[in-house]
């Protein structure tokens, strides 16, 4: 695990050596200006949090924190302010801004520690809990409902640019009779072999794997054209049966096979999300119908 970084953005050396003493058990980094400070904080790795004192050199802290939060790259980041200015309207102003908390010049190191570790923790939670909401419990790919996030933001992103969308559809075939076989916790193991199988046959970091439904999955594959979209959906399907889970009431195979349909839209082609989905289940519907095991696409 990395260790827990904080940025610590203050023009008085003296403030960072007592804070950065407060936070020892962290990993520590500093900045002397506003422009300092916003440079560090987008540098990989991100810091968990930022204490960033008000009165600045060049850019205030105001200045600072409104630009943290208007990137997205840094928008998550919780930015504490510590600062001599007590008054509760430049308080008020800092909280308005985004800042998560408040802290008065001269501090209580514990209160330092606890407001730091108390943030810390609610950053944590809020990103287990954005995790969760994206991810299908039992294979860990991603869940519908991200996939249908990820299909209308990828579909508009094609419009926009112009580049080629395509969409793998894959179905388990014979699953039902799977599941009385072997019975559902079996069933439930050989939905988790069959995702990790998919997941490893995608290579680009933008692809998305998603389980769908019971035994569907789908993969979208932005800028990438039939052709190339054919050649992932054949390694997913080469990646299922090398598993050789098997399968001794399927009528194709004596291991578990899945059936693909691939559908591609072109750079120019502006039909959309629903159509990609429509021409993909055709296809694998046309998969099913000719012997399942194998990929169905357009050309
Ligand atoms: P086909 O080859 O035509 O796709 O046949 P099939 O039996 O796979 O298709 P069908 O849609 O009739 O049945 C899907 C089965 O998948 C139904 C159910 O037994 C099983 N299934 C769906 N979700 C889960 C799950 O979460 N866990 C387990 N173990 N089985 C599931
Ligand atoms: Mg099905
Ligand atoms: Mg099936």
């Amino acid at each position: 695990m990395q260790p827990t970084t904080i940025l610590i953005v203050d023009d008085e050396p003296a403030n960072i050596e007592v804070l950065a003493a407060v936070l020892e058990h962290y990993d520590v980094r500093f900045a002397l200006t506003g422009r300092e400070g916003l440079l560090r904080a987008r540098f990989a790795p991100l810091p968990d949090l930022i204490l960033l004192d008000v009165m600045l050199p060049d850019l205030d802290g105001y200045a600072v924190c409104s630009e943290l939060k208007g990137d997205p790259t840094t928008a998550e980041i919780p930015v504490i302010f510590v600062t001599a200015l007590s008054d509760p309207r430049s308080e008020a102003r800092g909280l308005e801004i985004g800042a998560v908390d408040y802290i008065s010049k001269p501090f209580s190191p514990a209160i330092v520690r606890a407001r730091v570790r108390n943030h810390l923790e609610i950053k944590r939670s809020r990103a287990l809990l954005q995790k969760l909401a994206v991810t299908d419990s039992l294979t860990g790919l991603y869940n519908r409902r991200h996939f249908d996030q990820a299909i209308e933001y990828e579909a508009h992103r094609h419009l926009r640019r112009e580049l080629p969308l395509s969409l793998v559809l894959l179905d388990v075939d014979h699953f039902k009779r799977y599941n009385d076989f072997y019975g559902h916790p079996a069933g439930d193991d050989c939905l988790r072999r069959v995702a990790a199988a998919i997941a490893s046959a995608l290579k680009r970091p933008a692809d998305v794997a998603a389980r769908i439904g019971g035994e569907e999955f789908a993969c979208l594959l932005p800028e990438t054209d039939q052709v190339g979209a054919l050649a992932v959906a054949e390694l997913i399907r080469e990646a299922i049966s090398a598993l050789a889970i098997p399968h001794a009431s399927s009528e194709v195979s004596d291991i578990v096979t899945a059936s693909l349909g691939v559908a591609s839209l072109a750079g120019s082609d502006q039909s959309g999300a629903a159509r990609l989905c429509q021409l993909a289940d055709t296809n694998l519907y046309r998969a099913k119908s000719n012997g399942r095991n194998r990929v169905e696409g357009n050309g």
